[in-house]
């Protein structure tokens, strides 16, 4: 096969490649994630902690989301609340 068997297009170029596999991944911080998960025995000790405090931002995140979804949830009771006290 001649053609490159690459899901990312060529023009956004990733900003990092498995050195394992050869996968490229758009960021830096995937493909952290993706060695650890994928190949654990070949991490150094950086790797491993770069990978550790990559995840624990991607836990963070998450939190982060389902708090603000949250929040909003609230707020979007409370508005129709409101509503409800002055137009009703
Ligand atoms: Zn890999």
């Amino acid at each position: 096969m001649s053609y490159e068997e690459t899901t990312i297009p060529q023009s956004d170029s990733p900003a990092g490649r498995c050195e394992y596999c050869g996968h490229p991944f758009p960021t830096t911080g995937r493909l952290v994630l993706h060695k650890g998960l994928e190949h654990p025995q070949q991490l150094d000790d950086d790797e491993e902690e770069a990978f550790r405090s990559a995840r624990a931002d991607e836990e963070d995140e998450l939190r982060t989301l389902r708090l603000k979804a949250l929040g909003a949830l609230v707020l979007l009771y409370f508005g129709f609340l409101m509503l409800y006290a002055i137009f009703a």
